[in-house]
């Protein structure tokens, strides 16, 4: 098997039959052996449905079909333990990665690379939602304590080797982005222009979209409890010099008793409070993941398999 393309894939039924069409177009032209694998993360639109009809007419569709809603991160996990090609792709299944580019990717690969990753040029989205991935990447590049590239995202097509260490890693709360680039080896970006969804609506909805940004800080960062440690060292530090005045104020001056205080107590017994909270919740993510890691449980769980009889 030469390549294997993954597809996670959410409540995509308007999408399929296009998708299909333009990946099997492309891939046809490689003339090599592939495979198509669809993870369905628990459709419950007709999604399995339509992909059934696909594998009947066409061996090289093949279905992992999950029991329930896992995530994309973990349906593309899936697809990566269960994928067969010396090089593997992923790809979105609302065509916002076009396929016709793969190709290229594809060369880059064979010239010697192990991951070709995609940048994006241009988002079709809304402004806000521009700003916030964007400033979010560069927020998490500047604590990552690894290179993470800017404005890539999980499309990419990667060597066995680099597929081989990925499935090795165990861990539950998956940023597969930040995996990829974890592992090291030779990588490197190749631009191009995201398109805008064909059909449907987006399947990340605000609350995913900060699971999947704090599953990138929380795994690849200690700053935020580095952090903590400076702040609330900064705060003993400033605690320290106003008792210091405060103790001058009583003792050497007569300001003292026209100082009314009230104010500057409730802040200040507001601002640690609120530091405190914000550490111990800063310490409860790790905690929780920490946990969700020696739970043990698997990642996923799947229903029924298609297409991967040999
Ligand atoms: N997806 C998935 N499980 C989910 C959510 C999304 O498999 O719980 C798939 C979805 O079908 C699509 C891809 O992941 O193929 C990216 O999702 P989406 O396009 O909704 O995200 P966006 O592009 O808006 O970030
Ligand atoms: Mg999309």
């Amino acid at each position: 098997m030469k390549y294997s393309l993954i597809f996670p894939i959410y409540n995509e039924t308007e999408n399929i039959e296009v998708l299909y069409k333009r990946v099997k177009k492309v891939m046809d032209g490689l003339r090599k052996d592939y495979e198509l694998i669809f993870v369905n993360d628990g459709s419950d639109d007709s999604t399995l449905s339509h992909l059934l009809v696909l594998h009947q007419k066409d061996k090289k569709v093949k279905i992992i079909n999950f029991s329930r809603n896992f995530g994309h991160q973990v349906a593309v996990s899936a697809g990566l333990r269960f994928a067969k090609g010396e090089n593997v792709a992923i790809l979105d299944s609302d065509l916002q990665d076009p396929p016709e580019i793969l190709p290229k990717f594809f060369s880059k690969l064979h010239e010697g690379y192990d991951a070709v990753y995609a940048i994006r040029k241009e988002r079709k989205e809304n402004f806000l939602k521009k700003f916030a991935y964007s400033s979010f990447y560069r927020f998490l590049r500047s604590i990552a304590n690894i290179d993470i590239p800017l404005d890539s995202g999980d499309f990419c097509v990667m060597s066995r080797r680099i597929v081989e260490v990925i499935n090795t890693l165990p861990e539950r709360n998956r940023f597969v982005r930040g995996l990829r680039s974890w592992v090291g080896f030779k990588q490197t970006g190749l631009e191009y222009e995201r398109d805008a969804r064909l059909g449907g609506h987006s399947k990340y909805n605000l609350r995913r979209l900060f699971k999947l940004a704090f599953d990138g800080i929380f795994s690849f960062s200690y700053v935020p409890l580095q952090a903590m440690f400076y702040l609330g060292l900064v705060s003993l530090i400033l605690s320290i010099l106003g008792s210091i005045g405060a103790v001058y104020l009583r003792f050497f001056t007569t300001a003292y008793n026209r100082v009314p205080g009230f104010a500057t107590t409730v802040i200040l017994i507001m601002f640690v409070g609120g530091l405190m909270l914000f550490s111990v919740g800063i310490m409860g993510e790790y905690i929780r993941r920490i946990y969700d890691e020696i739970k043990q449980r698997p990642q996923f769980i799947i229903d029924s398999m298609v297409g991967f009889e040999e």
